[in-house]
């Protein structure tokens, strides 16, 4: 499977070819502060997957070996690295594909630091676009 995506303002695009390793939705904190929302879905790749077709992303260092690249102009978030806890490997912010829904959330993963309301979100009102009008 090739897939497609890139950043808000296009300026960064790319392909990935091949099976994610698994896809994951990260409650951790950096993820959260980063992403300034309340989780982030990753796709996992080997990193010669990943082909950057335009632009370049900026690299944030997030923590001592984890790195984030992002668009350094409208700053939507693509991928991470960490040669340190995953060598080898790229982190793919999935919500950045042309196609979100063509590979399946398998996860969750650090929910040791999930907002507490976030556990229980699918169970809140929910409407095709917002709450009616009084
Ligand atoms: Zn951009
Ligand atoms: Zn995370």
């Amino acid at each position: 499977m090739k897939l497609a995506g890139g950043c808000h303002c296009g300026a960064v695009r790319y392909e990935v070819e091949g099976d994610p390793l698994t896809h994951a939705l990260c409650h951790c904190s950096d993820c959260r502060r980063h992403a300034g929302a309340p989780m982030v879905a990753w796709t996992m790749y080997p990193e010669a997957a990943l082909r950057v077709t335009k632009g370049e992303a900026r690299v944030y260092e997030s923590s001592q070996h984890g790195r984030r690249h992002f668009c350094g102009h409208c700053g939507t978030g693509l991928f991470y690295y960490n040669a340190n806890v995953l060598p080898g490997i790229v982190d793919i912010q999935s919500a950045t594909y042309d196609e979100p829904e063509a590979v399946q959330a398998r996860i969750h993963i650090q929910v040791a630091e999930r907002i507490i309301w976030m556990e229980r979100a699918h169970e809140l009102p929910q409407y095709q676009r917002y709450p009616p009008q009084e």
